[in-house]
């Protein structure tokens, strides 16, 4: 069941990261507290879906990646 941004994130996991149209789904870890961040590009477009727990391999947590560091970062900040 595919996760909305905004929403909390219940497990920590990698999660299938769909955008709308600008790029291809890709792969991310992100942890139980976390919010499903929004895309600079698309948005509120973009949809999480959980694949597996977390591993010994696992891609690069979701805040390193371009298109989501902004808003990953500006979150973390205390409000
Ligand atoms: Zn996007």
């Amino acid at each position: 069941m595919p996760r909305a941004v905004g929403e909390r994130v219940s497990q920590s996991g990698i999660y299938k990261v769909i955008h709308q149209d600008h790029r291809q789904p890709h792969e991310a870890t992100l942890r139980k507290g976390e919010v499903f961040p929004a895309c600079r590009i698309c948005r509120t477009g973009v949809t999480f879906e959980f694949l597996r727990t977390l591993a010994e391999f696992q891609p690069d947590h979701i805040g390193y990646d371009p298109d989501f560091v902004d808003v990953v970062v500006k979150k973390t900040r205390p409000a």
